[in-house]
């Protein structure tokens, strides 16, 4: 390269273009990989009007008596799943455009610090560790990444709080959408266990979590559940019963809280 052109590559403002409709435009601050436009068409959820799983709207789901009973404590969701999302979700898991992960952790990230300030109410509240939704070993191959796990690291890191590996997802289970609620229900159920090799011993390190907050006590570890897509919440409660078994190994309560990136 000559003097004249490094000079121009140094001095010329680089073209950047937006990850969800490709235009070269001025990115954003906040979501730095997208442009205004596109910023401003996300449907973020600022108010969720059902105290348990975060809808935005008026929500029959969870005034059913099974509802009751789900082993979360709660959920949130960034955004609704609207077209856009359904649209930029799928680029993301099926269309090799995992830089989406940077966006979508940031939305996350959103939604959480929502979900602190609402359970701030009676005292400063935070989780204590980010977990995933994990995916079967043929998923894994098929797409090469797990959607949720890419989203969730990456939130870990924003929020300075360790991510750790703690579930397995069992036997594939097909495609949800095809089936009825019970056979869904019925399908989950020993969809997931805790990850074979978890080692007691690096539950070590666990001990200390909290434990300024609350001296000597039997306090609990809140446990933040990460997830793409919040639909019915089967596999959310499924998973948050799985990882409560964590009690008779660390001999403390959990609490699961699930986060989401949309909430169909
Ligand atoms: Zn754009
Ligand atoms: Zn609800």
């Amino acid at each position: 390269m000559n003097i004249g052109a490094l000079l121009r590559t140094l001095l010329m403002p680089t073209r950047e273009s937006c990850l969800a409709c490709g235009q070269s435009a001025k990115l954003g601050m906040i979501l730095p990989l997208l442009c205004e436009r596109c910023a401003n068409r996300i449907p973020w959820i600022v108010k969720p009007r059902c105290p348990i799983c975060g809808r935005a709207q008026e929500c029959p789901d969870c005034r059913r008596p099974e509802a009751g009973a789900r082993a979360f404590s709660i959920n949130r969701s960034a955004v609704l799943y609207d077209a856009t999302m359904r649209e930029w979700i799928s680029a993301y898991k099926y269309g090799g455009a995992e830089r989406f992960a940077e966006p979508f952790s940031i939305m996350l990230e959103q939604a959480y610090l929502r979900m602190c300030r609402e359970r701030s109410a009676a005292g400063a509240w935070q989780a204590d560790l980010v977990t995933w939704v994990p995916v079967s070993a043929e998923r894994l191959e098929e797409r090469g990444f797990n959607q949720a796990e890419l989203v969730a690291r990456r939130l870990a890191k924003r929020l300075k709080l360790p991510a750790c590996d703690l579930l397995t997802r069992n036997v594939h289970t097909g495609k949800q959408s095809f089936k009825s609620r019970a056979e869904r229900l019925r399908n989950l159920d020993d969809a997931f266990s805790l990850l074979p090799n978890l080692d007691p011993g690096d539950f070590k390190q666990w001990e200390t979590i909290g434990s300024a907050k609350h001296p000597g006590g039997s306090f609990p570890i809140q446990v933040l559940l990460v997830d793409d897509i919040y639909t019915t919440g089967t596999t959310a409660a499924v998973c948050a019963s799985v990882l409560k078994s964590l009690e008779n190994v660390i001999d403390r309560p959990v609490l699961v809280y699930s986060l989401t990136l949309a909430r169909s």
